[in-house]
């Protein structure tokens, strides 16, 4: 008999197993065991969380009893880490990376060096080169989503699909012949051609990326202008990043930058302006109402010696406002986690103030912020139900990791890229165990070792 009832009970469990099993939701990735910084509206933290991931999609983001509904090949062991939304880099030249740290601090760098130098080195393949180097950097520091503009955009738009990332990349357009046109209408015309190859692309967004204010004939501004409308994509632009471009356009039209190219007509939810430091409060209120996006770059700016942004204010103010690195001759590291503590620590000491700029407050700018600034934060910038899967993971095994009081605090003021332990970009796992999953490093080393080469034959004659 009590053989009889133990083998019933046997059965049962079995039974009730089984019905749980069969009742599990089918995934594709689980990520778990981690604090999990959603970034959402109510700024909620999960202290033992989990986000489930089907397909390019999140489906649910909780605590670990949500578990037992879901089962799946690919289980992802967080291992008390931080998993948070992956970043957004609102403004690169991402190949660039292959002249990092030629010329660091000679003056006018822009025209003396820099141009020249591209004027003789760019080329297709030093594109595609530079923005597999530089993508690589970016997907093993946690950043999921560029905004990028540079000549030969298109072989930069490949680069970064290859790595996996997401892209709005920006075909450079400006007055000057560069390697990739003669003249402003030139690059206008790749720019159309590139924007009809990617138009429906997963991944990368098409656009235009007029240089600056200053550097674009007007004509050329009012084709962009009405193109991206046609289209319906991106622009990105260097806005207001140095006094001598805020008195020119003062002296010359008496209007600022931001005002010049509002009278144009360029100012709207699809123009992301990058800099925008020496912005007036009327500026400020009109780039709100025009609902533009900023990419504020703080360590390229402090390099620069050119000024503090008002980010803070453009921040509280309800601007469109993320975090962005400028190219690798600029600010030298591509990942968004390097630029935080400096983004913190120069606003208080802006404005005088230990409590300005919190930690979360710059988080949010990293992540939920990127997104505002690219109009994208009903997709991207939290770890949301139904938001694409771009998901990042921080060990907190390193060192400089613990103790944690305050995950934003670790994130801010301790953490490097180096903690990043695993991205996922569009629910594909593409960076593991802090090892790329989809391209072969060395190759890409060798590849820029290669080039290094030609650089150095050549930046000796400048
Ligand atoms: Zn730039």
């Amino acid at each position: 008999m009590k053989k009889i009832l133990l083998l019933g009970s046997i059965v049962s469990l079995f039974a009730f197993n089984n019905a749980e099993v069969k009742a599990a939701k089918k995934v594709d990735l689980i990520v778990k065991n981690g604090i999990v910084l959603t970034m959402n509206g109510e700024k909620e933290i999960l202290d033992d969380g989990v986000v489930i991931v089907k397909g390019n999609k999140i489906v649910e983001v909780g605590d670990k009893k949500i578990l037992k509904k879901y089962s799946s090949k690919k289980t992802i062991d967080a291992d008390g880490g931080i998993i948070m939304p992956g970043m957004i880099n609102t403004h690169t030249h991402v190949s660039m990376s292959v002249f990092r740290s030629l010329a660091d601090d000679v003056p006018d760098r822009l025209n003396r060096y820099i141009f020249p130098l591209e004027n003789k080195m760019v080329s297709q393949e030093m594109v595609y080169t530079g923005a597999v180097h530089g993508s690589i950097e970016m997907a093993k520091g946690g950043v999921t989503t560029m905004v990028d503009m540079y000549l030969f955009e298109e072989s930069a738009a490949q680069a970064v699909k290859e790595i996996g990332l997401r892209g709005i990349m920006t075909q450079n357009i400006i007055k000057y012949p560069t390697a990739d046109g003669k003249d402003g209408d030139a690059k206008v015309e790749m720019a159309i051609a590139f924007v009809e190859k990617y138009k429906n692309d997963q991944l990368i967004t098409p656009g235009f990326g007029p240089h600056a204010p200053h550097t674009v004939k007007e004509e050329d501004l009012e084709r962009i202008r009405d193109l991206s409308k046609k289209y319906d994509v991106p622009v990105s632009m260097h806005v207001a990043e140095t006094q001598k471009e805020f008195d020119k356009f003062k002296t010359k039209y008496n209007m600022t930058p931001v005002e010049y190219l509002d009278s144009i007509g360029l100012l709207n939810e699809r123009f992301i302006s990058a800099h925008s430091i020496f912005v007036t409060d009327t500026d400020i209120e009109l780039m709100k109402k025009r609902d533009v996006g900023v990419a504020h770059n703080m360590v390229a700016n402090i390099k620069s010696a050119k000024g503090v942004s008002p980010a803070l204010k453009m921040f509280d103010d309800g601007v469109r406002i993320g975090l962005g690195t400028d190219g690798p001759m600029s600010g030298n590291t591509l990942d968004i986690i390097g630029q935080m503590g400096y983004v913190a620590k120069l606003h208080k000491l802006a404005n005088k103030d230990r409590s300005a700029m919190p930690p979360y407050k710059v988080v949010e700018m990293a992540t939920m912020g990127g997104a505002r600034a690219i109009h994208r934060e009903d997709e991207l910038g939290s770890l949301e139900n139904g938001k694409l899967a771009d998901i990042v993971v921080l060990e907190t095994r390193s060192v400089n990791m613990h103790p944690i009081f305050d995950p934003y605090s670790v994130l801010v003021y301790s953490a490097n890229a180096s903690n990043v332990d695993t991205v996922i970009v569009n629910g594909k796992l593409i960076v593991e165990d802090k090892k790329l999953l989809t391209y072969d490093e060395e190759k890409n080393r060798k590849a820029v070792q290669e080039f290094s080469k030609k650089v150095k034959k050549i930046a000796e004659t400048l």
